[in-house]
Formats: C-alpha cells, sequence, structure tokens
C-alpha cells in the first residue's frame, strides 16, 4: 500500500470531499463542507481564517484525531479513513506530530518523561529512549530542565518539550495549532523558527495561527471560511 512518487496522484495528503458535521441538540453545525486539499511532502502551509471557520476540525481530521462523517482521507497513498481505531493510532504514532496552543503536556510527568512518552507507548527500548531523550532536550536547549515538571516551565519551554515530543518519533508531518497563541512574540516566533527547521529537513508542516506575520512565512496559504477553503495561494518562490 505504498504511493507511488512519480505519480501526480501520490500528495502525502489527500482530501476528497470531505465532510465533517457536529450535532448539536436539534441543530447541525457544518464543520467542514466538501473540503478537497492535496499537500505535498515537504510543505510549509499556513491555515488562517477566522475563528469556527473550520481549522481545528480540518487540522483534528489530518492528525487522526477525529474522523470525517464523509469523504475520503489518503495519507501517503492509504486510505486512512477506513482504518480501525488501532490502526489509526498506529499511523499517528509513527507518522504524525501534533503540537497544541496549550502545550497538552502531562502535568505530573517531567519534561524528560513528557518527551520520552511516545517511545514508551510504541515500545522501543528504555536504552534507546534515554538516548533519544537525552539528545532531544541537547537539541531543544532543555538539557537543564529535564526534571523539571511542566507548570515549573515557561510557556516557550513547555511548547519546546511539546515540539520535542512531537518529533522524538520522527514523524514525516507535524500539525501545529495555533502553536504560538499562549506565548509572547518573540517567544513565538522562536517556537515557530523551530517547526520551520523541521520542514527545511523535509518534514511537511500545516501550521494554523491567526497571526498574519507567521502566516506571511509559509510558502502556500490556505485562508478557510466557514467551512471551505476560500482561497489557496502560494508564494513566490525567491531564487
Ligand atoms: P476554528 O479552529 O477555525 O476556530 P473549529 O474547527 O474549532 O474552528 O470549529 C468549526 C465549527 O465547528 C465551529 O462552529 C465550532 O463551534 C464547531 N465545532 C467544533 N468542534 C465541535 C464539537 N466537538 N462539537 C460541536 N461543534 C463543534
Ligand atoms: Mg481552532
Amino acid at each position: 500500500m505504498s504511493a507511488d512518487p512519480g505519480s501526480p496522484s501520490a500528495a502525502q495528503v489527500e482530501l476528497d470531499g470531505v465532510e465533517r458535521v457536529f450535532h448539536l441538540g436539534d441543530s447541525d453545525v457544518h464543520a467542514l463542507r466538501d473540503l478537497h486539499l492535496r499537500i505535498g511532502a515537504g510543505e510549509y502551509v499556513a491555515v488562517m481564517g477566522p475563528s469556527g471557520s473550520g481549522k481545528s476540525t480540518l487540522l483534528n481530521i489530518l492528525g487522526l484525531l477525529d474522523r470525517p462523517n464523509g469523504g475520503r482521507y489518503r495519507l501517503e497513498g492509504r486510505d486512512v479513513t477506513t482504518l480501525s481505531l488501532e490502526e489509526q493510532a498506529q499511523v499517528r504514532s509513527r507518522r504524525i506530530g501534533f503540537v497544541f496552543q496549550s502545550f497538552h503536556l502531562v502535568p505530573r510527568l517531567t519534561a524528560a518523561e513528557n518527551i520520552g512518552l511516545p517511545m514508551m507507548l510504541a515500545g522501543i527500548a528504555p536504552r534507546e529512549r534515554a538516548e533519544r531523550v537525552a539528545r532531544a532536550l541537547k537539541d531543544y536547549g532543555l538539557e537543564d530542565r529535564a526534571r523539571h515538571k511542566p507548570d515549573e516551565l515557561s510557556g516557550g519551554q513547555r511548547q519546546r518539550v511539546a515540539i520535542a515530543r512531537a518529533t522524538i518519533m520522527a514523524p514525516a508531518l507535524i500539525l501545529a495549532d495555533e502553536p504560538t497563541g499562549n506565548l509572547d512574540r518573540s517567544t513565538g516566533v522562536e517556537v515557530v523558527r523551530l517547526l520551520e527547521a523541521l520542514n527545511a529537513r523535509g518534514v511537511t508542516l500545516i501550521v494554523v495561527t491567526h497571526d498574519p506575520q507567521l502566516g506571511a512565512r509559509a510558502r502556500r496559504r490556505l485562508l478557510m471560511e466557514d467551512g471551505a477553503i476560500k482561497h489557496d495561494t502560494m508564494a513566490a518562490e525567491t531564487v
């Protein structure tokens, strides 16, 4: 079930007619309407748009944290909409890293334990786990914070722990939902640079932001409105 990289249909992410409807009492909220989207491996995409336009719903579906009510999602050429929850968890663990606005760290675990968690869940041996955590702490400038709990870290440090955790399994796709939303501007720019450095090494990066300056850093920008993609623009290549 592998994609043919030579074929034009081999987008890394491919949504066809994706629908997501939330039922609230008597009313239906159409969070995504007949969405079509293709994103190639290694792209850097900013997703923008007003609150309630469906940005988080889109990211959750791409991250296999939520399922569409209709349509198809192919990831790396494989239909992932029809997988069981367990198979989806497997794909998520190996291929996708998710970074949230509010960090989503486990409060009672240290920075090092939070970073190592995905490897523990994936059954990676303790010795290799320890080595990779040590390297990640170093890479993200957190060596002197290894034993600190999240509430003993600054916002920027927490997000660095979260990025280290999201990337410890070497995912091909990083999804970040307003990763700078709880950070001051300069810390936010630092965090975005860390994500961009991963993209520079070939990881596909999709960032939701409502900050136009951050959005402008991405080569491709999607503007969402009312559950649909209103604009899909590519920045001119600077040679
Ligand atoms: P954004 O991230 O762009 O602010 P969301 O994707 O969170 O937008 O939400 C899109 C729409 O779907 C909104 O109208 C929101 O209220 C609704 N929605 C999102 N998640 C749920 C949910 N779990 N239950 C009900 N409605 C939801
Ligand atoms: Mg949102």
